[in-house]
């Protein structure tokens, strides 16, 4: 067998543009891994790419960020992957039965982490994760504000910030999704569907003297970043992290000495570049799991097949925790 099923699409747009297609397996040339995959993870930027909101390098392109399986073969070089061993991989075309992809963007899954669970939080995990530690240090005793935070980033966000210390201020659009933050771990929670006023109001009545939240992680976008400038504390930081309601309008940075505020604009990539980084973040992540910290919560299992779906769900907002596909 020389040819494998892969999730493309050869023009952006909606979900009708994507197509399972036959590709080549990949060779393992040296210093790759070749690993047969189980499961992929969907994410918020897959849509990006497909939708044409993210540009791609070229077309034909195969989705898919992150995905888990087993070592198939290994190129020479390679001394830290066997055949047989369980895997858990990010890089570009994961929505494909085979990747060929360097040792460093791979780890091993440890025991107790199923397979599915392994390609449910390696990069939501991580972008929680890294934010918490270096966009803003969440130090014990900060007040905090997550929004989407029944989302897959949201609910790993909530509960990490809460190992760390935090007091954590959730945001969701319907009371069902509040409920889940809450069981994550959530101190206070937010119905931000009433729109900017009301839920700015709530969130600064929710902080020590309405003085507002030392930092606010916001996967929104365009539709909460406004709110984010009133709701922060002085010299509070805003990561702006992504645009599931669309990409943040341009802004004067004038705006930010009305409180010396930090602005970020993080992607995980740029945290986790070096085999070190990934190394430590995957192994800290992984331990607050061990440690019963970080529950994964996932969604649905989709087959390949139902890849379309999947996206309309969360593009839909109807879906809470990770999406994955069997693959
Ligand atoms: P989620 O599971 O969080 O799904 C997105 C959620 O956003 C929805 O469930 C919904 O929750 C909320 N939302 C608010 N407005 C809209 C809207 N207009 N349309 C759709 N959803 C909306 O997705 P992910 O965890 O995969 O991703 C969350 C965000 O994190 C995305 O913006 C993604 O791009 C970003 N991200 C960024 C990374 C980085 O490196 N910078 C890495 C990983 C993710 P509700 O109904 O409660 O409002």
């Amino acid at each position: 067998m020389s040819t494998q099923k892969a999730v493309q699409f050869s023009k952006t747009g909606g979900t009708e543009v994507l197509e399972i297609n036959q590709i080549p397996i990949p060779k393992v040339g040296p210093g790759l891994v070749l690993i047969k995959a189980a499961y992929g993870g969907v994410n918020y930027i897959d849509t990006y790419f497909r939708s044409g909101l993210y540009p791609t390098p070229s077309l034909p392109h195969t989705l898919g960020s992150e995905g888990a399986g087993i070592v198939e073969a290994v190129g020479e070089g390679v001394s830290k992957f066997k055949p047989g061993e369980r895997v858990v991989y990010y890089g570009s075309g994961c929505y494909s039965e085979y990747i060929a992809l360097p040792e460093k963007v791979i780890s091993h899954i440890p025991k107790g982490l199923e397979l599915e669970q392994a390609a449910a939080v390696l990069l939501q995990g991580l972008t929680a994760l890294t934010m918490l530690r270096e966009s803003y240090e969440v130090k014990k005793g900060d007040t905090i504000l997550v929004h989407a935070a029944a989302g897959g980033t949201g609910l790993v966000l909530v509960q990490l910030a809460k190992a760390l210390g935090a007091t954590v201020i959730a945001t969701a659009s319907t009371d069902e999704k509040l409920k889940l933050a809450k069981e994550h771990g959530a101190d206070h929670l937010v119905n931000y569907s009433g729109g900017e006023e009301q839920w700015v109001k709530e969130v600064l009545g929710l902080t020590k003297d309405g003085e507002g939240v030392e930092a606010v992680y916001d996967g929104v976008g365009k539709a909460t970043f406004e709110g984010d400038l009133k709701v922060m504390k002085r010299k509070g930081s805003l990561i702006s992290f992504g645009n599931a309601s669309g990409a943040v309008d341009p802004f004067k940075i004038n705006r930010l000495g009305d409180k010396n505020l930090k602005l970020l604009r993080p992607r995980l990539f740029g945290y986790i570049a070096t085999q070190e980084e990934f190394d430590h973040y995957t192994q800290e992540l992984f331990g607050y799991i061990e440690m019963d910290q970080l529950k994964v919560n996932i969604h649905k299992i989709y087959p390949l097949e139902d890849v379309a779906q999947a996206h309309q769900d969360l593009e839909g907002r109807v879906t809470t925790g990770k999406l994955v596909l069997k693959i």
